[in-house]
């Protein structure tokens, strides 16, 4: 049956996927760092975060092409770019030696394929100064195919972190299994801690779990003075967010 919504979604996921693969063959993807201040730990920390170069003056913004390439199979090149620029990047500066990196993942690209090519890409690069973000989600649909993966790349010097933790699908009691040594908590509930009475009972209870577990916490979201008073307050060891920085090229 002829639907004309459906048929501009299509166009519209089509576009996408051919605007895509363009910018896998001829590396248009550029790569953007935003700072995460620690409160013990001061060592310079800053997540790269992937935009897609629509044209020498617009840049794609990951929500918009991330979904359809998880969907039509082309995240995990996306995610391959991205931690070869990265470690190219930490290879070429010598003034980045020493700083810390996060770099997401999405959960199609936790497998073994994968395991193999970061530890190729990565043979001169201080693994303890790399952090990998699995989105919570992503990591719970396959438990313990994502253990298998962080526990390999962990014994190779690497750390992981779940990300958005909070919403989705999730569970303490995976956490409690699943060897990370990161927690980051959803934004939604961060950027509520000062307002929202709730956000902020929510935000208390998932750290005071997270402390007991000896999981290092990480705030995203935090988007003004309050926020980070607040958060710093409840003992959130680290903070990122726009009153911290904004994502930047990465240069
Ligand atoms: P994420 O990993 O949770 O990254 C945080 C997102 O929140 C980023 O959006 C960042 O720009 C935005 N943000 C940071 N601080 C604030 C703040 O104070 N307020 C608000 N409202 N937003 C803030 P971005 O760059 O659009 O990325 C969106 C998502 O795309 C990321 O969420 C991550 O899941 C995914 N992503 C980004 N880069 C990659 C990548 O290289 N590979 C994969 N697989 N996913 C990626
Ligand atoms: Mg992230
Ligand atoms: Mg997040």
């Amino acid at each position: 049956v002829y639907d004309s919504d459906e048929f501009q979604r299509i166009e519209k996921t089509l576009d996408i996927i051919v605007k895509i693969r363009n910018a896998l063959d001829n590396s248009f993807f550029m790569l953007f760092a935003q700072p995460i201040k620690g409160f013990i730990d001061e060592k310079p920390f800053y997540e790269i975060l992937v935009r897609m170069i629509e044209s020498e003056n617009l840049l794609l913004p990951p929500g918009v092409f991330i979904p359809a390439a998880e969907r039509y199979q082309l995240i995990q090149e996306i995610d391959k770019w991205v931690v070869k620029n990265t470690f190219e990047f930490i290879r070429n500066q010598q003034n980045v030696r020493d700083c810390k990196f996060s770099i997401n993942l999405s959960g199609k690209s936790i497998n073994q394929e994968m395991v193999g090519f970061i530890l190729l890409e990565s043979y001169d690069i201080k693994k303890s100064n790399i952090l990998f973000e699995i989105t919570e989600t992503a990591s719970v649909q396959n438990f313990s195919t994502s253990n298998q993966f962080i526990t390999i790349l962990t014994d190779a010097g690497f750390n992981f972190g779940l990300d958005d933790f909070g919403s989705g699908m999730s569970s303490f009691g995976y956490l409690k299994q699943m060897s990370v040594d990161y927690v980051k908590i959803d934004g939604a509930f961060v950027r509520g801690i000062v307002n929202d009475q709730l956000d902020c009972q929510i935000v208390k209870a998932i750290c005071k779990i997270l402390q007991k577990m000896d999981k290092k916490i990480i705030a995203e979201f935090v988007e003004s003075e309050e926020i980070y008073e607040a958060c710093k307050k409840i003992g959130v060891h680290y903070v990122q967010g726009y009153y911290i920085g904004k994502p930047l090229p990465l240069t």
